[in-house]
């Protein structure tokens, strides 16, 4: 039987990973595991083969080309994986050009989500994370530019459950207060 397909999404910073993996620990814990898969970790592996990338974050500053043709072979790759899945990405990509989207209709049509999430939390507080990462190279913008980037997402999330019939669920990571967000995530999980 076909398990769960549940995107998440959230600008770079807001701390995805660190809910996702707490999540997936809680969840398992109550018997209803996922397999976490990293869409970014897909498109790297091909992009460090071929030479394009030495790091994940100069993926988002290629030629859009290179970026679709990589983003399609990981959806091709990732649509084959059975079971409940976490698939950690991007409602949209912040690129030289403009914003990308992160799950275009090819790439929604090979995955087909139940549920869509969006990880937030308020842009200054996004801002700081970004400063203190330093195993990351984040892009340095401003609040003003991170709430545009969040806004956007939103905007992107309706149009793939216009598109797939999926869901949408939002999930506040603010500073401090992970477990809310964690269990948030459980919850939707389930
Ligand atoms: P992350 O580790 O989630 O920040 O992802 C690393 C990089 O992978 C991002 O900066 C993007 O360049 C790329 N990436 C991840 N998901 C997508 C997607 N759905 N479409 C295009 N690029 C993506
Ligand atoms: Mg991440």
């Amino acid at each position: 039987m076909a398990g769960k397909k549940i995107i998440i999404t959230g600008v770079p910073g807001v701390g995805k990973t660190t809910v996702i993996t707490q999540a997936m620990e809680s969840l398992s814990e109550a018997g209803v595991p996922y397999q976490n898969i990293n869409f970014g970790s897909f498109m790297f592996e091909v992009a460090c083969a071929e030479g394009l990338a030495q790091d994940r974050d100069q993926m988002r500053r290629l030629d859009r080309t290179i970026q679709k043709r990589l983003q399609k072979l990981a959806a091709e790759k990732i649509a084959a994986i059975d079971g409940n899945v976490i698939i950690d990405t991007h409602a949209s990509v912040k690129t030289p050009a403009g914003y990308l989207a992160g799950l275009p209709e090819w790439v929604l049509t090979a995955l087909m989500p139940d549920t869509i999430v969006l990880v937030e939390t308020d842009d200054d507080q996004i801002l700081l994370r970004r400063l203190s990462d330093t195993s990351r190279v984040r892009d340095m913008e401003g609040a003003a530019s991170i709430r545009e980037h969040q806004q956007m997402n939103r905007s992107f999330a309706a149009a793939y459950a216009m598109l797939t019939g999926c869901t949408v669920a939002f999930v506040t990571n603010a500073d401090h207060l992970l477990e809310h967000g964690v269990k948030a995530l459980v919850t939707i999980l389930k």
